[in-house]
């Protein structure tokens, strides 16, 4: 099985129907880069920068971080690098940011508290460091920029605000920065953002949809608590909608559109999201392989078919059954 997986490297990812799709990696800390770029992934999807804060003694500088992001594009070798900004807050923590002073302000509920990019239009200086890093840092190749928990538009607007004056100040100093400047997307991670998808479709450059999140908040569990895990399900016909909903409305507005959360992993779910209408899925590298060989196996008239099934189903429960029982008749 290694070897057919290997061999897989070299081979399209394309449906037995013929359409190509986009597979990419998720990339969480620097040491994944050579797997990365092993993987056959054409490019990174997501690029978590909370490694940056993490287990840091200070918050780096707009050089330092250019210096972190620089090999990564280029390892990439002209594939595109989406860099998320901080996600800090809820799951995810930060001991340079704790010890600057930038945090959650202790909520009691810190999933439904100051996290994502609420903390970074709280703190400016902050986001305008990481924008500046990731423009100096587009030299190296081309470069996406993404916005973590987004819930409306007013907080993408102020952030492209904060994102073209720091792009004129750059300019300003003689810094040679892409024109215009590289896309500036919003994670799909809230369900209000997913069902406003028409309206930040019309203001954001492209969309990921962030499916660990999206699961979390429409079913009111957490995703790291282990008493709710069996009510934590991404098949959840309710989540599906969303998707379907952010995919339909990036459509019609021809922007871009990926997925990037867990759900991108799994080679069960892949064809059903396909279905609903994804190209372009973005992964952990090890997973690529096994995804382009479950797609290889399904032409686009299978995955409507789970993708109608799926949306006519009550429960997570049905879906998944019925996707094992398609994965069972494959072999
Ligand atoms: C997600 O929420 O699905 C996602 C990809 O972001 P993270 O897992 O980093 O919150
Ligand atoms: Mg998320």
């Amino acid at each position: 099985e290694r070897q057919t997986l290997g061999r897989l490297r070299r081979l399209p990812a394309r449906l037995s129907s013929g359409e190509v799709l986009t597979l990419q990696a998720n990339l969480e800390i620097p040491a994944e880069l050579p797997m990365i770029a092993q993987s056959g992934a054409a490019g990174i999807g997501l690029l978590r920068s909370e490694f940056l804060f993490m287990n840091a003694e200070t918050v780096p500088d707009e050089i330092q971080q250019e210096a972190v992001y620089q090999p990564m594009i280029t390892a990439m070798a002209g594939d595109p690098v989406t860099i998320r900004v901080v996600d800090w807050g809820s799951e995810k923590n930060s001991d340079a940011l704790a010890r600057a002073g930038i945090g959650d302000g202790g909520d009691t509920n810190p999933a439904l508290g100051i996290r994502g990019i609420r903390l970074l239009l709280q703190h400016r200086t902050l986001l305008e460091t990481q924008f500046a890093a990731i423009l100096r840092a587009a030299r190296a190749g081309p470069v996406r920029v993404m916005l973590p928990l987004v819930s409306s538009v007013g907080e993408l607007r102020r952030a492209r605000e904060i994102y073209a004056r720091v792009g004129r100040r750059l300019r300003r100093k003689g810094v040679e920065i892409p024109d215009p400047l590289p896309p500036l997307g919003v994670m799909i991670e809230t369900p209000a953002a997913a069902l406003m998808a028409d309206v930040m479709a019309q203001e954001a450059d492209f969309f990921a949809i962030g499916t660990n999140d999206l699961t979390m908040y429409t079913l009111a569990a957490d995703r790291a608590a282990t008493d709710v895990a069996a009510l934590y399900d991404p098949f959840h016909p309710a989540v599906l909608q969303l998707v379907r909903m952010t995919a339909d409305a990036a459509l019609r507005q021809r922007r871009p559109v990926s997925i990037c959360g867990e759900m991108a992993s799994d080679p069960l779910a892949v064809p059903l999201l396909v279905g609903l209408g994804l190209r372009s899925f973005s992964m952990h590298a090890s997973a690529v392989p096994r995804v382009k060989r479950a797609i290889r196996a399904v032409s686009m008239d299978d995955c409507r078919r789970m993708a109608s099934r799926a949306l006519e189903a009550v429960d997570g429960q049905e879906v998944s059954a019925m996707l094992d029982t398609y994965a069972a008749s494959m072999h």
